[in-house]
């Protein structure tokens, strides 16, 4: 379809006087920008040339300089609410801070986001997975759904740093007395998010769609056999009421501040644990061949599950691990043993190789096992999927992300080897999940404190930077906007 948009010449100054003396400046760069979507969408040659003006020889980088003008209007506006919001979202982040829940106990932090989110105007859920809260802001024109999502929740770390606003809470956590922190930035996250939600309120009435504000509980991790925070709100409904088709989100990591990182594809690594038991039949040390020999199998597989890395994948495509972290068998040094328990994992980046992976750690204990006489049973478990940037919507909302980042921004910075629940929602629909860079300028790299450490530290000057790459992500998805656009942006 031809992108001219002569039209949007004659929309443009209707929504300037319509909206003049009581929309911000941003009203008008959505009308704008709606204005050349319309247009679009209803084939534009027939309409134009009913105003007199000849729309089939329109020039299409004209059409694109309005669309642009529209975008650039609306950027300005979303940069001046972000501005304006921050003093609350550093104050919100400090008094999460000052207060931070463990893992599906952010009820406190959840009533706060609630709160908020009501006195904005916007639909609330609360309860969802436990204590989770989803947000609907529906705006005032027909269009998609994107989501934001920030996670709530604290860590089992007794903080050190001497903050004005630190946590002295404290817990008992798997029998021991430990502090509760932050150490993880998702205090961080929850007030940008917070703050996004207030920038993108202000903008309502144009909104082309809905925005749905996912606050989850539980992303670090819980015993075996509790379903994580990602899963469970999927699973009650988080993305269906309205149905959600594309969805952001964001972690605080430890370089240069206001930074952005992502890259396309396998950006933080899917892990599966695993165990294989190695049955074999117990003798004298002194007389092996009279059973079956579990040690020497399961050494014959620890080695041979590491020729599935080096010789079987191709590791071109992505890179892969496997570790095996634990082997127990026998009770003394002239008993060759019943059975010999193994327990590893496996780290991934691409989901394909991902499969291979799990065939051939099966195949290779298995058929070493049988070819001695002795049988390995294997389980890979704790599924975690890859944290898959979606090459399209990536590549689509690049150009938002370098905007809010002024040059810093890595849209191909190495994939990392720990994983993220928002892997769940990747799997239902197409995601993109960021770092956003939280430490203080000249500050030296190798003393700085990375994410789980008591000294986690958060330069709240890169907060803003995080709310702007927020709302310009839902708001460039909605309204259309493609990384060409943005070629000109400053
Ligand atoms: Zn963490
Ligand atoms: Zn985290």
């Amino acid at each position: 379809m031809p992108r001219s948009s002569y039209k949007s010449f004659i929309f443009c100054p209707i929504a300037l006087l319509a909206h003049s003396k009581c929309l911000a400046a941003f009203a008008v760069g959505l009308h704008l920008l709606r204005g050349v979507l319309l247009a679009q969408q209803v084939g534009l040659a027939a309409g134009a040339e009913a105003t007199g003006v000849p729309a089939s020889r329109g020039d299409p980088s004209a059409a694109l300089h309005v669309q642009q003008q529209g975008l650039d209007r609306l950027h300005r506006a979303i940069d001046e609410a972000a501005a304006r919001v921050m003093p609350k979202v550093i104050a919100y982040r400090r008094d999460f801070h000052q207060h931070p829940e463990l893992s599906n106990q952010e009820v406190r932090t959840a009533k706060i986001v609630a709160d908020e989110l009501r006195r904005l105007g916007i639909e609330v859920r609360t309860g969802v997975a436990h204590t989770g809260v989803v947000g609907v802001l529906r705006g005032g024109n027909p269009g998609g759904v994107v989501a934001l999502r920030a996670d709530m929740d604290a860590l089992p770390v007794t903080e050190e740093g001497d903050l004005p606003f630190k946590s002295t809470i404290r817990t008992h956590y798997n029998g021991h007395e430990v502090g509760v922190m932050h150490a993880c930035g998702h205090d961080a996250h929850t007030a940008m998010l917070l703050g996004a939600a207030e920038v993108l309120t202000a903008m309502k009435a144009e909104l082309p769609g809905a925005v749905v504000f996912l606050f989850q509980p539980a992303e670090e991790g819980l015993p075996d056999g509790e379903v994580c925070g990602a899963e469970l709100m999927m699973k009650e409904g988080a993305l269906d009421h309205p149905k959600v088709d594309a969805i952001f989100g964001l972690h605080v990591f430890h370089f240069e501040s206001g930074e952005i990182r992502f890259r396309p594809g396998g950006f933080m690594a899917g892990y599966n644990d695993f165990k294989i038991r190695v049955q074999g039949h117990q003798t004298h040390g002194a007389m092996p061949w009279d059973g079956v020999d579990p040690i020497v199998v399961a050494s014959q597989i620890v080695l041979g599950l590491q020729t599935i890395i080096s010789r079987q994948i191709k590791l071109t495509t992505a890179p892969a691990i496997i570790t095996i972290g634990s082997i127990q068998g026998g009770t003394r040094n002239n008993i060759i043993p019943n059975e010999v328990m193994m327990e590893g994992t496996i780290r991934t980046f691409d989901p394909e190789m991902r499969k291979q992976i799990h065939k051939r750690v099966n195949l290779t204990a298995t058929s070493i096992a049988q070819s001695a006489g002795a049988t390995a049973d294997v389980k890979i478990e704790n599924d975690a999927p890859i944290t898959f940037n979606d090459l399209n919507l990536t590549a689509k909302v690049t150009g938002s992300l370098r905007r809010v980042s002024v040059g810093r921004c890595d849209s191909n910075t190495p994939a990392v080897t720990i994983s993220e629940d928002f892997s769940f929602y990747q799997q239902r629909v197409p995601g993109l999940f960021f770092f956003l860079g939280v430490t203080p300028k000249g500050t030296d790299p190798s003393t700085v404190a990375p994410n789980h450490s008591p000294k986690f530290f958060v330069d709240e000057g890169a907060l803003i930077t995080g709310v702007r790459a927020m709302a310009s992500l839902a708001v460039d998805y909605l309204a259309g906007a493609d990384d060409k656009l943005h070629a000109g942006s400053k």
